[in-house]
């Protein structure tokens, strides 16, 4: 994945993205909708080293340590921030991010992490912040800088039952209903199938474009 610093638009994006793939790693997906009932539930063996391999895919330099205490705080603040993509609306998020901004984020801070990387924004208390601060303030900063643009909510759940991953909605469109392409195209065929089940005859085409 490239990382270049350079458009507004793509590093918050990347970080809205990140949070997404980390959300993904670290909050089990099944039905239950109960977030004390997600956290208690037995975790991959593999988790630590999923989430270490996201941070990496997303330019964070090694080595990449994360210790027992530290993960059990970005698990917290990954459940906290699905909320926010679970949020129906853009006045819901905005409330979401702000309550977990409040009392957590410091002042805008420029930096570079020593020449690192371009200048950017940062809400922690340093560059050495401890895992968890700086996960919540780089992503909520990034959801609220998406939601600022599109006054909408700035991401949500793959629509198809069998996935339910997270996404971020970009764009100026109507927001988004599948994760991917694979999970649109997997829901607009069993669509079509179930239609044809329930009326032996052809699944209108029309039906079939709307799944998108
Ligand atoms: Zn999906």
């Amino acid at each position: 994945m490239s990382h270049t610093e350079g458009p507004l638009g793509s590093s918050v994006h990347d970080a809205a993205q990140r949070a997404a793939d980390i959300i993904d790693v670290l909050v089990p997906r099944p039905d239950s909708r109960d977030e004390a009932a997600r956290l208690a539930m037995p975790r991959p063996p593999d988790e630590r080293q999923r989430l270490i391999a996201v941070l990496r895919a997303y330019g964070e330099p090694e080595p990449i340590e994360i210790s027992d205490a530290a993960l059990a705080a970005l698990r917290q603040v990954a459940a906290d921030l699905r909320e926010v993509f679970a949020a129906a609306d853009a006045a819901t998020a905005a409330g979401r991010i702000n309550a977990l901004l409040a009392g957590r984020a410091h002042p805008p801070r420029l930096t570079t992490h020593g020449g690192e990387s371009g200048w950017h924004l940062h809400v922690d208390s340093s560059d050495d912040a401890p895992w968890a601060e700086w996960f919540l303030t780089s992503s909520c900063l990034a959801l609220a800088v998406l939601l600022t643009e599109r006054q909408a909510p700035p991401g949500g759940f793959c629509g198809s039952l069998s996935c339910g991953k997270p996404f971020v909605n970009v764009g100026r469109g109507s927001a988004r209903r599948y994760c991917s392409p694979a999970c649109g195209t997997r829901e607009r065929v069993a669509a079509h199938r179930h239609a044809r089940a329930g009326t032996g005859a052809p699944a209108p085409s029309a039906a079939a474009e709307e799944a998108g």
